[in-house]
C-alpha cells in the first residue's frame, strides 16, 4: 500500500512544489455536496410567546411553535430541507461485483491518503498550501498512469473523494479559528473508509439502470456493473446523488433525491395527540399504538452486550478487539435501520389519518418528564419502560424519537398537514379530564389514575390528550394574534 501511495505521489512529486497557478477560483469552483446538512432557517415558522396560562389549563408548559406545513430538522444525521429526501436501499451484489466494490472502497481510500499526504508534503518541504481545484486537476494524470487501478472508477466519484479530503481540511482549519484544538485530518486505515459517493446521477452510474426489468430494481456503478437492489420503499424526486457504503459484510446504496413532489391527501376533519414512549413509538389521543419498540428492545439489548464485550477485549488481543468493534458497528448500524423503518409507517398512518398532529418537543426540559433517574449502569433494556428512558439507552430512544419526527414532518408536509409541537412539561401526570397534576396519579407505566376525579386510562393516551389540548390551545393563539 505504501509503494502504491508512493506511486501516486510520483505524479504529484514530480511537480514543481512552487505552485504559482494556485488561485482562489482552485477551491471556490466546486459545488457543495452538503446541501442535507446544517439546519436551515425554517421560514414562516409562527413564534407563540406568552400564551395564555389559561388556555393551558394552568398546567400544561408550552414552548413557543406552532408550525404549519413546514419542513423541519432535527439532529440526528437525518438534516434536510423540504422536497429532498435520502434513501437506502440493501445491495445484493454477485461475488464478483462485491469484490468490485471492495476494490473500488480500496482505491478511493488510497487516493484519499495520497492527496493528503501530498497536502501534508507540500507544505512541510515548501510551505505551500494545495487545494482541491489542484488536486482534482491531477486526477487526469492518475487516472492515465494507473488504468488498471485508479483509471477504472469513475472521475466524478474521485472528485467526490478529494472533495471530502477538502472538507475535513476546512472544517479543521474552521476549529483552528474557532480556537479549539481539532485533531488534523488523518489518514484512513482499512476499514476507516466506507464510503464512495457519485455526485451526479448518470455520471459513472445510474440508479435505476435497467427499469425494463419486471420485478428488480439496478444500479450501474462504474467498474462494477449491473447491482441488484433490495428496493424495499418507493423513491420521490429526481435522484441527485448515490453512494454506497459499507457496514460489515453488507452493501448499500443511499440515494438523496431533489423535487420530491407534494401530495397533499384530502382533509379527514381529524386531530390527534401523539405521546413517544418506549414500548410504543407513539400513542393517540384516539387510543392507537403505533409500532411496538419490541424488536428495538431486542437490538438495543445485543447491541448493550457487544458494547460490554468489547469494553472487556480493550486490553485483549487486537484480532478479537477488531471483531467486536466490528459487531458493535453492524448492530448500531441494525438499530438504525429498523427504527428509519418504524418511523416511515407510523408517520404515513398518521399523516393519512388526521390533518393536525400534535407532538412532544423533543430536547425541552431535558426529556425528564416520565423517568427518575434510574440507570441501570450496564446500558441494558430494563423491561421496566420507566427506567429505559433515563438509562444509557435514552440516547437509543431519543435518536429514535427525532428520526421518527424529521420523518413525520417531512411527511406533514409533503400531505399538507400541520404539525404543532408543544412542550411535554407535566403531560403524562396531569388528568386529562379534570386537570388534575400530581406525581401520583400516574400508578404504573401503563395505567394512569386520576388521585382527584378517578379518572382512570392507559398512561399514553391520557398524556397524547394533554398533548393535543396543549396544541390546539397553541394554534388557536397563533390564529388569533
Ligand atoms: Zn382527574
Amino acid at each position: 500500500m505504501i509503494s502504491y501511495i508512493s506511486h501516486l505521489l510520483a505524479v504529484w512529486a514530480a511537480q514543481p512544489l512552487v505552485l504559482g497557478a494556485r488561485t482562489a477560483a482552485g477551491s471556490g469552483s466546486h459545488v457543495e455536496v452538503t446541501r442535507h446538512s446544517g439546519s436551515t432557517p425554517v421560514p414562516g415558522l409562527a413564534q407563540v410567546a406568552g400564551v395564555p396560562g389559561e388556555l393551558l389549563r394552568g398546567r400544561l408548559g408550552v414552548v413557543g411553535a406552532v408550525r404549519g406545513a413546514i419542513g423541519r430538522a432535527v439532529a440526528d444525521g437525518e438534516q434536510f430541507p423540504a422536497g429532498v429526501c435520502r434513501g437506502e436501499f440493501l445491495l445484493r451484489p454477485t461475488g464478483k461485483q462485491a469484490a468490485a466494490l471492495a476494490q473500488c472502497l480500496e482505491n478511493h481510500r488510497e487516493l484519499y491518503n495520497a492527496a493528503l499526504e501530498h497536502r501534508r508534503t507540500a507544505y512541510r518541504k515548501a510551505g505551500v498550501t494545495v487545494r482541491y481545484g489542484e488536486q482534482s486537476a491531477d486526477l487526469k494524470h492518475i487516472r492515465a498512469d494507473d488504468p488498471g487501478g485508479q483509471g477504472r472508477w469513475s472521475f466524478s466519484s474521485q472528485q467526490a473523494t478529494l472533495r471530502r479530503l477538502d472538507k475535513a481540511y476546512r472544517a479543521f482549519f474552521d476549529r483552528v479559528k474557532a480556537g479549539r484544538t481539532p485533531g488534523f485530518p488523518r489518514f484512513k486505515g482499512r476499514g476507516r473508509f466506507d464510503t464512495v459517493e457519485w455526485p451526479k446521477d448518470g455520471d459513472g452510474c445510474r440508479w435505476d439502470s435497467q427499469p425494463e426489468h419486471p420485478t428488480a430494481t439496478y444500479v450501474r456503478l462504474q467498474g462494477v456493473g449491473q447491482v441488484r437492489v433490495h428496493q424495499h420503499r418507493r423513491v420521490l424526486g429526481i435522484v441527485k446523488t448515490i453512494s454506497v457504503k459499507r457496514e460489515g459484510a453488507r452493501w448499500f446504496v443511499v440515494l438523496s433525491c431533489d423535487e420530491v413532489p407534494a401530495h397533499p391527501l384530502p382533509a379527514t376533519g381529524a386531530v390527534a395527540g401523539i405521546d413517544m414512549g418506549v414500548a410504543w413509538l407513539a400513542t393517540t389521543s384516539d387510543g392507537d399504538h403505533l409500532d411496538n419498540q419490541r424488536h428495538l428492545a431486542t437490538s438495543a439489548s445485543r447491541l448493550a452486550a457487544a458494547q460490554r464485550d468489547l469494553a472487556g477485549k480493550r486490553r485483549g488481543s487486537q484480532r478479537r478487539g477488531k471483531a467486536a468493534v466490528a459487531r458493535v458497528a453492524v448492530l448500531h448500524a441494525k438499530v438504525r435501520r429498523q427504527r428509519l423503518d418504524s418511523a416511515h409507517k407510523a408517520a404515513l398512518a398518521l399523516v393519512r389519518g388526521y390533518d393536525v398532529i400534535v407532538h412532544e418537543a423533543l430536547n425541552v426540559a431535558g426529556m425528564t418528564r416520565r423517568a427518575a433517574p434510574k440507570p441501570d449502569g450496564e446500558g441494558g433494556y430494563l423491561p421496566n419502560g420507566q427506567s429505559a428512558k433515563s438509562g444509557l439507552n435514552k440516547s437509543i430512544l431519543d435518536a429514535g424519537w427525532s428520526a421518527f419526527l424529521t420523518i413525520l414532518s417531512h411527511k406533514a408536509e409533503s400531505a399538507g398537514r400541520q404539525l404543532i409541537a408543544v412542550n411535554p412539561a407535566n403531560t403524562s401526570r396531569t388528568c386529562s379530564r379534570c386537570g388534575h397534576c400530581a406525581k401520583d396519579n400516574r400508578v404504573s407505566q401503563a395505567v394512569f389514575r386520576c388521585t382527584g376525579c378517578g379518572f382512570c386510562a392507559h398512561a399514553d393516551v391520557n398524556a397524547s390528550i394533554n398533548i393535543l389540548r396543549a396544541g390546539l390551545a397553541l394554534r388557536e393563539a397563533a390564529q388569533a394574534a
